[in-house]
């Protein structure tokens, strides 16, 4: 089987049935799977190996069944990106709509932080439940964000950590299965899928961007799932924050009706999208409107800190930020462009990251962004505010400063929104 996708011929469902059973089974050695990764990531995959392969991973566990009575499940997955902890913000405003959000959250992956890890900067927090708890969580509050259980998709718990160490990750059929299989597990309803663009995401191009969004929804769609896409900017941090506590300091401001304007924005429009999606509001006007106010009138915070509570959190607790220092602009000129991923690999070297996957974290640093793209800056202007014990701070300073790039010329930064993705099956 090996050999007939390194020649490029198309594997039958059967065929990679027997493939993934023997893999989590341990009759296919991992270098076995290993070798498979890398020959699909060469020659890809035909839409029905794609589907075959996701349904194949999904029988390899437990899937979630929810009662007829609950409201609509909805979750949202975003594809990864720098200072991303819209999931923060979104699972309490959508569970304040109506909606059961029963969301599977990671850990960090490469550059890009983990909504899990942000999580375990509260105090006393934990994702790692029962699926009774968890169940009894979302019956209650109406969200839970939780870890993946072992035995939800267990064959991509497997060939995730192949693919991580065998330079097989960024493949668009891979990564369909891997997360729709994740999804579709969940017992959804609705999905709405955040697929990032640009330096701090895996799709470098914004044309790889699209053909992972109409892989992922078409995924969905096809397995009955409601499934919509919006691709998005990350080519700079989202927000000001970069880090795990300071990032949940941002989303609490976030969830009480301020923060930063591009948060605030693709939490309005991911959630516009999900009502959508869910059956709950169709008038994106309106949508608006009432995601807005449940912000303002600080609804979503009281839902965050009820699903916090029941996790064994404590939000009033404090949340310990290292000691802040600056980095400054060594010219004047217009921020033309960033390498995202340096940034997220200067909050690894501080250790807000991992770079085995045991490493216990430092919750406490971190990076505020002070400037964005398209910004002017005269010399000597804070570009970033670093949190971080004094050594570890100048370690990562040469590295920041150079992420952040200054030339003569204006420009004008991309949209934070490109455009949406939803597909209808008799499209071809
Ligand atoms: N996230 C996943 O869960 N899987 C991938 O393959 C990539 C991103």
């Amino acid at each position: 089987l090996i050999a007939k996708k390194r020649d490029s011929g198309e594997l039958t469902a059967d065929e990679i049935g027997s493939f993934i059973r023997g893999f989590v089974d341990g009759s296919v050695a991992d270098y076995q799977m290993s070798a498979m990764a890398m020959a699909i990531y060469l020659r890809g995959m035909t839409d029905s190996e794609t589907v075959a392969l996701t349904q194949h991973m999904i029988r390899s566990g437990a899937t979630f069944e929810w009662p007829d009575h609950l409201p609509p499940r909805i979750d949202k997955h975003s594809t990864g990106g720098l200072g991303d902890k819209v999931s923060l913000i979104l699972a309490p405003l959508l569970a304040c709509c109506d909606l059961i959000v029963p969301m599977i959250s990671g850990r960090g992956l490469g550059p890009t932080g983990g909504t899990l890890d942000k999580l375990n900067a509260i105090p006393g927090f934990t994702a790692d439940l029962t699926i009774n708890a968890m169940r009894h969580i979302v019956q209650t509050v109406g969200c839970v964000i939780h870890g993946a259980t072992a035995d939800l998709v267990p064959a991509d718990r497997k060939l995730y950590a192949l693919r991580d160490v065998t330079a097989t990750v960024p493949s668009i059929p891979l990564i369909t299965a891997s997360i729709m299989s994740k999804k579709l597990a969940e017992g959804l309803n609705a999905l709405v899928l955040d697929v990032k663009w640009g330096s701090g995401a895996f799709m470098k191009s914004l044309v790889d961007a699209r053909e992972l969004a109409k892989s992922l929804v078409q995924m969905g769609t096809r397995m009955g799932l409601a499934t919509g896409a919006l691709i998005t900017d990350m080519n700079q941090p989202l927000g000001r924050m970069v880090g795990n506590a300071v990032e949940v300091n941002e989303s609490v401001d976030t969830l009480a009706g301020g923060g930063p304007n591009d948060l605030r924005e693709i939490t309005l429009a991911l959630g516009i999208e999900a009502l959508g999606l869910a059956g709950i509001e169709s008038d994106r006007a309106e949508a608006r409107q009432r995601l807005a106010n449940l912000l303002d009138s600080g609804t979503a915070l009281e839902k965050f800190e009820r699903m916090v509570a029941a996790q064994g959190g404590n939000l009033q607790a404090p949340r310990p930020v290292a000691p802040k220092s600056e980095i400054l602009a060594v010219r004047n000129g217009y921020i033309q462009s960033m390498d995202a991923d340096q940034i997220g690999l200067a909050i690894i070297e501080m250790g807000g990251g991992r770079k085995r996957p045991d490493d216990a974290l430092d919750l406490s640093v971190g990076i505020e962004m002070l400037v964005r793209l398209g910004d002017f800056v005269a010399i000597h202007q804070p570009l970033v505010h670093v949190f971080a014990p004094s050594e570890k701070a100048i370690a990562v300073h040469h590295s920041v400063l150079h992420a952040i790039h200054i030339g003569d010329d204006p420009m004008t930064p991309p949209p934070l929104i490109v455009e949406s993705c939803h597909f209808t099956p008799s499209e071809p």
